[in-house]
C-alpha cells in the first residue's frame, strides 16, 4: 500500500469500514510511515473528540493517541486470528476429504 492509497482510506478505516484484510495492510503501512500515521491521529483525534462533545457523555479518558494506537493493533491481531481460523478451517477441509477418501475405496 503506498501513501496515496493509505490516506484515501483514512476515514473508512477511522469509521470501521475496511475489510480485515485491507485494515491490516492500513496498520502495516501507517506503522511504518510517519507521514500517514500523523495525517490519521490528526483526523482521529479530532474527530473522536467532536464525537465525544457531541455526544454529551464521556466515553474516554481523553488518551485519544492511546485510543488510536490500541485500534491499530486491534486491526492488525484480528487479521492473525482471521488467518490462523482460515488455516484450521483448511486443514480440517483437508482432513476430512483425507477420511472421506479413505472411506470410499
Ligand atoms: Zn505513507
Amino acid at each position: 500500500m503506498n501513501c496515496n492509497e493509505c490516506q484515501n482510506i483514512i476515514e473508512d478505516f477511522i469509521h470501521d469500514r475496511l475489510d480485515l484484510a485491507t485494515a491490516n495492510a492500513f496498520s502495516e503501512h501507517i506503522r511504518l510511515c510517519d507521514n500517514c500515521y500523523n495525517e490519521l491521529e490528526i483526523n482521529y483525534c479530532m474527530q473522536t473528540a467532536i464525537a465525544e462533545l457531541k455526544s454529551d457523555s464521556v466515553s474516554s479518558d481523553g488518551d485519544f493517541k492511546g485510543m488510536l494506537l490500541r485500534k491499530l493493533s486491534d486491526s492488525v491481531e484480528k487479521y492473525k486470528v482471521f488467518q490462523r481460523n482460515l488455516k484450521i478451517k483448511l486443514t480440517l477441509i483437508v482432513v476430512y476429504l483425507i477420511t472421506a477418501g479413505i472411506f470410499l475405496v
